[in-house]
């Protein structure tokens, strides 16, 4: 495997970044998941600009141009001869002392992952999973907002902690205010009396690209669609759920907390949305 470093591609044994790097000493960095199909990298250009406002929300320039990234995006693909896949790119502040400030980073490190996909099996797609709401709040937008996809990741990683501890694969996480915010790793959505419902960014969720997607599906498919505070009670009433991410794609969710979602079945709204999404991703992207 061949993985983009800092302006040259070398081999995985030798894809190393520094103990000093402020990306691992205090997570100080950003980055994106994105998903290769068919040899089209999906929404590249709007990861591409959600990584650059995460940049500019910590503060760090990035001193490449999009279409730099974009290239190395679309090589790493190409060299690591995959057709369908998962793209890791991350950005950290780069080198620096023991202190705490970026200004003694002053070059920041870029590398991107080009791998085969690890999904959630097959049959839960069509047998939808079951979550639960965890203790662990979604940090407060005030300390560091979720919209920022940081390198900071163990708010969620409490949380997944959380969820594994009692058998679960993902969990719900509320904001401090008691509001459904998003999962772990995902968006999520409601379907209630024919609408779609989604918790605002507002809320602590991140703006999901997936999620995005899904929002375009409804205006497609013409079902209406909200973006609203959500409580569990909203979620445990539902007709169906699902959840969204670039990993995971669009999943049902057939039991939240030991209720039974709607027939405790994934539903049809559902169904159409997953059919919906999995067309789009065929015949949007950027080829590489
Ligand atoms: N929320 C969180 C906390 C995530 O880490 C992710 C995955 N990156 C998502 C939501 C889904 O976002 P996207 O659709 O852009 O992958």
């Amino acid at each position: 495997m061949k993985i983009f470093l800092d302006g040259a591609f070398v081999d995985a044994a030798d894809a190393k970044i520094s103990v000093f790097d402020h990306g691992l000493l205090y997570g100080d960095g950003v980055f994106e998941g994105i998903r290769l199909y068919s040899k089209n990298v999906f929404r590249l250009d709007a990861h591409l600009e959600r990584l650059e406002y995460s940049a500019k929300a910590i503060a760090l320039k990035l001193p490449w141009s999009r279409q730099q990234i974009s290239d190395w995006t679309c090589e790493a693909c190409r060299l690591n001869g995959l057709t369908d896949g998962y793209i890791r790119l991350v950005v950290t502040r780069g080198i620096g002392n023991l202190g705490l400030s970026p200004r003694k980073c002053p070059t920041p490190s870029i590398f991107i992952i080009a791998d085969k996909i690890a999904l959630y099996p097959p049959e839960l797609y069509s047998t939808g999973l079951e979550v639960i709401t965890v203790p662990t709040r979604r940090v407060n937008p005030a300390a560091l907002s979720p919209a920022v996809k940081s390198l900071n990741y163990l708010n969620n990683i409490l949380a997944k902690i959380e969820a594994e501890n009692v058998g679960f694969q993902e969990a719900i996480m509320l904001n401090d205010q008691g509001y459904v915010s998003e999962c772990t790793g995902d968006n999520i959505f409601v379907v209630f009396k024919g609408e779609v419902l989604t918790p605002k960014v507002s809320s602590g969720a991140l703006k999901g690209i997936t999620r995005d997607t899904i929002l375009d599906v409804a205006r497609e498919l013409g079902v209406p669609m909200r973006e609203v505070d959500l409580t569990r009670y909203d979620v445990w009433i539902a007709d169906e759920l699902f959840l969204t991410g670039t990993a995971a794609e669009a999943i049902p969710v057939v039991k939240v907390d030991g209720r039974e979602i709607g027939t405790g079945k994934p539903g049809p709204v559902t169904a159409r949305f997953i059919e919906a999404f999995r067309r789009r991703v065929s015949i949007e992207g950027t080829r590489i």
